[in-house]
């Protein structure tokens, strides 16, 4: 039997060879410098905010030097796939308006030259190449039961050896003949087809990561499953076929990944091809108890992406907020350049953290704050109304009917050099601003003044004597301190510090009055303009309903 047959006898339904791939997938096109970079999440579960971390930085990376990003879904790994997995990934992707160059657009359809983008899509490629280090022996059927696995590992345990199937361990099996492998074959005995490792434990592999600078490895002399037993690739084997065909440049990925090293990049040698560029980025952590740790899929709800869509988190505050933790002068240079577009940012390996990025949900908020505060009060209702067709249905109709009244409060204080920053979320804006459209039966936050009586002799008095809906700002709020004189309360704040035991308060008392009147709210943006939103018959419907109170 040739190597050709023997290989046929283990892949007997490969379409076509290593070279009809090779020759399929051109080099590409691009100027010197332009990386080619990609992200490959696995649909194993939610859509991890880090993997949105390496989408953004990988895009990032690519634009700004004029290459490639594209999106690579990773599947193989049948066992921990779970369903609409593939369809998270690209929905995060849409919500984030990740700009790949290449992608699967859904499970039929996607853009570019190099797909398919789907590695379960791609199994002939791999086999392809399989069967091509089989004739070459670099690789080699292995049959080991589950059962046999386990005892192995048993006895590697008791004898503090490290667990795996490399050296003597396998050596059984690497030295069976082509007969021998055709009888169990023949036989039905299910294999998988592993890598025969030329690596030593004893020999360092140095690898120099373009964050984590130079590292230091033994060299990988485990012999990986590159098959499974159903034809399928282990994702070691397929992305090292895959980056080196979709001409990836740059591995940027997750630091999870560094003990893979070794192995990567003997898959590469084996194959004869030339490794890409690593580069390892810190994973995102958080301080708990003091402590730092990974942000964990099972224990943090802000591991999820949905997590900040269901707040209601600006998809542009989320992102910048990413690329603060990405590099180490961004933030700097966007408190310089608030009103450019964060894409005129370039982003350097150089300042990217070696250790972990510390998530800070505060700061996120801020940035959030800051975001919002900054729009125009027409792009926040549209950002709030599209957010609440989704996740609050019940929020769509007050929007839709009261639309012009809650622009108008958006509005307040906005178009000014230091607008107002009340809002971080969409899910909390209908509980901040409902008072403006809904006053049936408020809660009033009366502060210091909280005796009913005078609070309806300052309410009286204002609508009577000094409330007219035609004052501007300065003379409504000089007939508010004229009031405060008629009921003895102090105008001037100064003069109150000085003697507070001549007067029952002072202004601040008595506008708060009207405000807990009007809103039912302490707190509450610029009251002027409130009154100016709601209008004289609100104004005064609303203080008779105190007026009027028993
Ligand atoms: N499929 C791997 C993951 O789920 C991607 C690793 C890589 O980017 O090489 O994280």
């Amino acid at each position: 039997m040739t190597r050709e047959e023997y290989a046929n006898m283990l892949l007997p339904n490969v379409l076509h060879d290593r070279k009809y791939y090779e020759e399929k997938y051109k080099k590409r096109n691009l100027k010197p410098g332009a990386m080619v970079t990609r992200i490959g999440p696995s649909p194993t579960g939610f859509v991890h905010i880090g993997t949105l971390y390496q989408a953004i930085v990988a895009n990032k990376l690519a634009k700004q030097s004029e290459g490639v990003c594209f999106l690579r879904v990773e599947d193989t790994d049948q066992k921990r796939l779970v369903e609409n997995g593939i369809e998270q990934i690209l929905e995060a992707v849409k919500t984030y308006q990740i700009p790949f160059d290449e992608y699967p657009i859904d499970m039929e359809s996607e853009v570019g030259e190099y797909g398919p983008y789907i590695q379960s899509k791609r199994v002939d490629i791999y086999q392809a190449f399989v069967k091509d280090l089989i004739i070459k022996d670099l690789a080699y059927p292995s049959f080991l039961t589950e059962e046999e696995k386990k005892e192995m590992t048993e006895k590697q345990q008791k004898r503090k050896q490290r667990i795996g199937y490399y050296g003597i361990w396998a050596s059984k099996e690497r030295s069976l003949t082509m007969e021998e492998v055709q009888e169990k074959v023949a036989s039905g005995i299910p294999y998988v087809i592993r890598l025969k490792s030329k690596g030593s434990f004893e020999n360092k592999v140095v690898i120099e990561d373009c964050i984590k600078g130079k590292l230091e490895f033994p060299e990988n002399d485990m012999d990986h499953v590159l098959l499974k037993s159903d034809g399928i690739p282990t994702y070691h084997f397929a992305h090292a076929v895959d980056d080196t065909l979709m001409g990836t440049t740059h591995v940027t990925r997750g630091d999870e990944w560094l003990s893979s090293l070794p192995l990567h990049i003997e898959l590469f040698q084996t194959l004869g091809f030339e490794p890409p560029k690593y580069a390892h980025l810190a994973t995102i952590q958080k301080e708990e108890d003091g402590k730092k740790r990974k942000i964990s899929k099972r224990k943090d709800p802000e591991a999820n992406v949905k997590f900040y869509n269901e707040k209601g988190i600006p998809v542009e505050a989320v992102k910048i907020y990413l690329m603060t933790l990405a590099n180490s002068n961004f933030e700097e240079w966007f408190l310089a350049n608030p009103d450019k577009d964060i894409n005129e940012f370039e982003l350097h390996f150089e300042n990217m953290s070696t250790s972990g990025a510390l998530f800070d949900m505060e700061k996120l908020l801020n940035i959030s704050r800051n975001y919002l505060s900054r729009i125009t009060a027409e792009e926040f209702y549209n950002q709030i109304l599209e957010w609440a067709e989704i996740y609050s249905q019940d929020f769509v109709e007050d929007l839709k009917t009261y639309k012009d009244i809650i622009i108008a409060t958006l509005n307040i204080e906005r178009n000014v050099v230091k607008p107002r920053k009340d809002y971080d979320m969409y899910s909390e804006i209908e509980s901040n601003i409902n008072y403006m459209y809904h006053f049936e039966n408020p809660e009033y936050e009366w502060q210091k003044i909280t005796e009913m009586k005078e609070i309806k002799n300052i309410l009286q008095t204002y609508r009577t004597k000094y409330f007219n809906e035609e004052d501007n700002d300065e003379v409504w709020f000089n007939k508010i301190k004229d009031m405060c004189d008629e009921l003895g309360y102090a105008s001037n704040m100064k003069e109150y510090k000085k003697n507070p035991e001549n007067y029952k308060g002072n202004v601040a008392d008595v506008s708060t009055v009207l405000r807990v009147a009007l809103t039912g709210r302490s707190r509450t943006p610029n009251l002027y303009d409130i009154m100016k939103i709601l209008g004289k018959e609100e104004i005064t419907g609303r203080i008779a309903l105190l007026e009027d109170e028993a």
